[in-house]
């Protein structure tokens, strides 16, 4: 369904995919959430990186990338100077909040994630043929062709 992507972040590719965690959307340390310990639709291919920094964070306003109407751009935008992503401030308060929760739980706008959308859109930049999939941050480069 990710196509080797991480759900949250969208890091490609993963490294070693026999270790590649599973995330519990809804933290299976809380005990509201005991019956969704093994239930497909609280699972999601993740990376080490999401998953530690969200560890058993839980907010009801989190955005789950499956949702049915979700758009990246309904949600998010990206500073190309600097690699931050932000909550689209176009968007109704209340989707520019989840925004902020997500991005938050999930450390989506550390130094490092911005870096690492920075080197990744100077590669994709110079590189002279590849399909969007082979890249990681694809909502990222995406908006720059
Ligand atoms: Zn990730």
């Amino acid at each position: 369904m990710t196509q080797g992507h991480c759900s949250f972040c969208d890091a490609f590719p993963l490294e070693d995919r026999s270790k590649v965690p599973v995330e519990h959307f809804r933290p299976k340390g809380l005990d509201e959430f005991a019956h969704l310990d093994f239930k497909w639709s609280n699972l999601y291919y993740c990376c080490e990186y999401c998953q530690l920094e969200k560890k058993e964070k839980w907010e009801e306003a989190l955005i789950a990338p499956d949702e049915p109407d979700y758009r990246f751009l309904r949600y998010f935008v990206f500073d190309y100077t600097n690699g931050a992503i932000s909550p689209n401030p176009t968007s109704s308060l209340h989707e520019q909040e989840r925004a902020e929760i997500t991005i938050r739980l999930y450390g989506l706008d550390s130094v490092i994630r911005r870096q690492y959308r920075l080197l990744e859109l100077r590669k994709f930049l110079g590189a002279t043929s590849s399909t969007i999939d082979d890249w990681a941050y694809r909502d990222f480069l995406e908006l720059t062709m």
